[in-house]
């Protein structure tokens, strides 16, 4: 799941992801259980010896391709893909990482931060353990960037759908979005790059 290939990254966007990502290597990783994939990647950075490692970028797992979105699909951009030529990508799915099972209906976050479904059904607790896992995976890896998929109420971070399930954006961000910033990743959206 970690991607390092060797495609040429965006050069503006590029150096600014590197000057962030280098900045914060070296953060320890915390001490609480992980889901599988989380625990899996963890291992690794452990493992690995850092100092012969790119600077980590956490990004959304559907962004590369990865098959994890509500509807069970993956939403692949070239841009984001073609980072790793430069940088260790850190795939994560919050929302997945939070327990929740591929497809899953879709949800919205209020401006209460809660996350709800159409009928109601209050996901937040998931939602909330998601972010905590991607926090957790930007921590062990020592990203201090975060690339993630646009409007999504984990991953959005410029506006998100209002929780009416009208279709109606505003600003605001996801759950784990805002849980990476405040631990302080800069988070990106796909859309920036
Ligand atoms: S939670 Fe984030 S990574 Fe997972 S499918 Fe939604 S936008 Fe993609």
């Amino acid at each position: 799941m970690t991607g390092a290939g060797r495609v040429a990254g965006s050069g503006r966007v590029g150096g600014r992801v590197g000057r962030v990502a280098g900045s914060v290597r070296g953060r320890r990783a915390g001490r609480t259980p992980l889901g599988s994939l989380s625990e899996s990647i963890i291992a690794w950075l452990r493992l690995a010896p850092m100092s012969d490692l790119a600077p980590a970028v956490v990004v959304s797992a559907c962004l590369l391709g990865v098959e994890c979105n509500h509807r069970g699909r993956g939403n692949r951009s070239e841009a984001v893909a073609a980072l790793a030529g430069k940088y260790r990508l850190i795939p994560v799915c919050p929302e997945v990482a939070g327990g929740l099972p591929t497809p899953r209906p879709a949800a919205e976050r209020r401006s209460d931060g809660k996350v709800l479904t159409a009928d109601g059904e209050d996901l937040t607790e998931h939602y909330e353990r998601g972010a905590e896992q991607a926090v957790r995976l930007a921590r062990a890896s020592g990203a201090g960037m975060a690339v993630l998929k646009a409007r999504s109420p984990s991953c959005g971070c410029h506006e998100i759908y209002d929780g009416s399930h009208r279709g109606v954006l505003v600003k605001g961000e996801g759950v784990a979005a805002e849980a990476l910033r405040a631990a302080g990743v800069q988070v990106v959206s796909e859309e920036d790059l």
